[in-house]
């Protein structure tokens, strides 16, 4: 129920990703960088919420980003759910300069485990790397923090294009590792149901070859 559709290796992955984060830590720029390679000093104010697609071929696996880019989350608890109960992943954004944004992030890393428990794979973004000596956020204590709840931490700067594009394909891995398991599991239910489904088939089409067969024989002879 949690996460998107995917499809087999042969067809390629489809990942809905969700961004997380308080106003202003860079959620727009991260995407924008990621997606167009664009970096606008000013703050665009997002409107709800919008998709940015992205293709990436990993270890010759196609896989379709669709990345959902979040804004007005002072109405999370609201709206929330509706961006992220079909997502594969989230990237959780705070801004290094910023304390009460990383505060944010465990907000809502406690949300997403509430409703979507380990279906969701995790990613958090320190972002604004390029402004370090105005860092607030302890490196260690975010680690840590994302190591306890099995996300992967990176430092990023959408200005600088600094672990952008690292993020993603790691995140990409991960979702992708995910979706094989879920995969793997649902085969194996799929195919020990199928097999119980067969013995009741055989016994039936026991009970029914001689006509069955009389009945192609005789198509093949008129034909
Ligand atoms: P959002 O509200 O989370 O979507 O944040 P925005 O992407 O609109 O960015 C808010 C402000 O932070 C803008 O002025 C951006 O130019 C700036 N910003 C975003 N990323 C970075 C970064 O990596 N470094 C610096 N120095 N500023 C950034
Ligand atoms: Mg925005």
């Amino acid at each position: 129920m949690a996460h998107s559709s995917t499809n087999s290796s042969t067809n390629g992955y489809d990942f809905k990703v969700v961004l997380l984060g308080e106003g202003c830590v860079g959620k727009t720029s991260v995407v924008l960088r990621y997606v167009e390679d664009k970096f606008n000093d000013k703050h665009i104010s997002t409107i709800q919420a919008s998709f940015l697609k992205k293709k990436l071929n990993i270890n010759g696996k196609r896989v379709n980003l669709a990345i959902c880019d979040t804004a007005g989350q002072e109405k999370f608890h609201a709206l929330g759910p509706i961006y992220y109960r079909m997502s594969s992943g989230a990237v959780l954004v705070y801004d290094i300069t910023d304390a009460d944004s990383f505060q944010k992030v465990k907000n809502w890393v406690k949300e997403l485990k509430k409703i979507l428990g380990s279906e969701i794979c995790l990613v958090i973004a320190g972002n604004k790397v390029d402004l370090e000596r105005d860092r607030n956020v302890s490196q260690e204590e975010a680690e840590e923090y994302a190591r306890q709840v099995g996300a992967v931490h990176f430092n990023t700067s959408a200005k600088q294009n600094h672990n952008i594009e690292e993020m993603f394909l790691d995140l990409s891995r991960r979702m992708i590792v995910h979706a094989d398991e879920v995969e793997q599991k649902s085969t194996l239910s799929r195919t020990s149901s199928t097999r119980r489904n067969v013995v009741i088939v055989e016994d039936e089409a026991d009970q029914e070859r001689p006509a069955s067969s009389s009945c192609c024989g005789g198509f093949s002879q008129s034909s």
